[in-house]
């Protein structure tokens, strides 16, 4: 029997709700690409439904303990005397999500010994050592493409947020304010601005496709390019490496995993040779940039706007300089966990575990690392150092 570990983020201040804004969630059974939706044999929850906090344990309890298995669900994940450290020195499995994640560190990865099977519950596993989890045979899995479009959706808001400069226009509506000219003197039209992707992977290329319509040129760099037809649709300039494309962009967006590559990619550098007022989004991993490079950036006035959800550590401490850092659009790292995007993910989890435990293979696409090295999405997308 397994034993099941679960990290999740907390509950809402006022508890789970009890009634929802909305009734339904849209039916998709296929993402962009034909991959199918999740597939479990069947869920115990109600789509719709909070189920990436603590009290929705991704609607896992019922199935895991009806089967004999032990579930344990916490979201106190840092230092030695976390719950999550204290039950983790004998969990078969670990799930976490990229929101809330439990760092799978080299020494937490050496002492928990039964640990087999480590899953996102979400997308983007560099919360894991892949390094150790492939010296220790640990099998490292992720939903893949379950908040993808998600993610799409968010970045696109983003980018209208700073380049119309929404969120200061909308503070001065809370602040009983009319002054029109506070609103306007940083805000800008879209149309006609020169947009570039890092990675035009699942998420890179919906937003792409999502951008198109807003009469943009559009620019991307990934390790590898797009078919022609893509490009020719979408009248997309390939560029070979970040540091091409940026200086030609007025808009930036981040949509790479973090691995050796990317980390640190947007230092004090790459960053000074973008355009002065370029906006930068980030919705892939914070680390991506250099936070310190990004806050006097926006300082100088050599970007014009940053926006994202992802931070480090995360939760981002409350003396983080991003939360203070002048013209962001930063939200917590909620851009993949809409409530749609979670019955995606926990399907999803359910699906892996289900294959897991019955001894049948986990979908390729869903994995990052097995048997001791890089496997499916992770062989694609991933680099190690070993
Ligand atoms: P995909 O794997 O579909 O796409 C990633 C793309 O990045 C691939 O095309 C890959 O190329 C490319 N890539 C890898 N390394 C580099 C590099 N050094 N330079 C340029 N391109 C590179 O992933 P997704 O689009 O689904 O997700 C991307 C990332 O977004 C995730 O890894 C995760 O970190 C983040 N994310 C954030 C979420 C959030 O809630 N904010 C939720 C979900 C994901 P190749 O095909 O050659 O491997």
């Amino acid at each position: 029997m397994a034993k099941v570990l679960c990290v999740l983020y907390d509950d809402p201040a006022d508890g789970q709700p009890t009634s929802y804004a909305r009734d339904d969630l849209p039916a998709i059974d296929h993402y962009p690409g034909g991959q199918t939706t999740p597939t479990p044999d069947a869920v115990d929850f109600t789509p719709g439904r909070l189920l990436g906090s603590v009290s929705g344990e991704l609607g896992l309890r019922r199935f895991l303990e009806k089967a004999g298995h032990t579930l344990v669900v916490t979201s106190d994940k840092e230092g030695p005397d976390s719950v999550f450290d204290r039950e983790l020195a004998d969990a078969d499995v670990v799930i976490s999500q990229p929101f809330w994640p439990a760092y799978l560190t080299p020494e937490r990865l050496a002492g928990a010994k039964n640990l087999k099977l480590a899953v996102t519950a979400g997308i983007g596993s560099d919360h894991v050592d892949l390094d150790s989890a492939i010296a220790h045979g640990v099998t490292v899995a992720e939903v893949t493409f379950s908040n993808s479009i998600s993610v799409a959706e968010h970045v696109v808001m983003s980018i209208l947020a700073l380049v119309r400069n929404y969120l200061p226009s909308h503070q001065v509506v809370l602040d009983g304010g009319w002054n029109i000219a506070d609103c306007v003197s940083r805000s800008y039209d879209l149309e006609g601005m020169h947009v570039g992707t890092v990675a035009a992977g699942r998420i890179g290329l919906a937003v792409l496709r999502r951008l198109a319509p807003f009469d943009v040129a559009l620019h991307y760099t990934d390790r590898r390019r797009l078919p022609r037809e893509v490009e020719e649709e979408l009248g997309l300039t390939f560029h070979p490496t970040a540091a091409d494309m940026v200086p030609h962009c007025d808009v930036v967006t981040v949509n790479a995993p973090l691995h050796p590559e990317t980390e640190h990619l947007f230092d004090d550098e790459l960053i000074a040779s973008m355009k002065r007022g370029a906006y930068l989004i980030n919705t892939a991993r914070a680390r991506i940039t250099d936070p310190d490079a990004v806050d006097r950036a926006l300082r100088s006035g050599r970007l014009a706007g940053y926006a994202g959800d992802v931070w480090y550590p995360q939760p981002a401490p409350a003396d983080h300089p991003w939360r203070t850092m002048p013209h962001h659009g930063m939200t917590p790292h909620i851009s993949g966990s809409s409530l749609s995007a979670q019955a995606r993910y926990a399907a999803g989890t359910r699906e892996i575990l289900e294959c897991w435990l019955a001894g049948r293979p986990i979908r390729e696409e869903y994995l990052i690392v097995d048997g001791g090295a890089l496997a499916g999405t992770g062989a694609h997308s991933y680099s190690v150092t070993g």
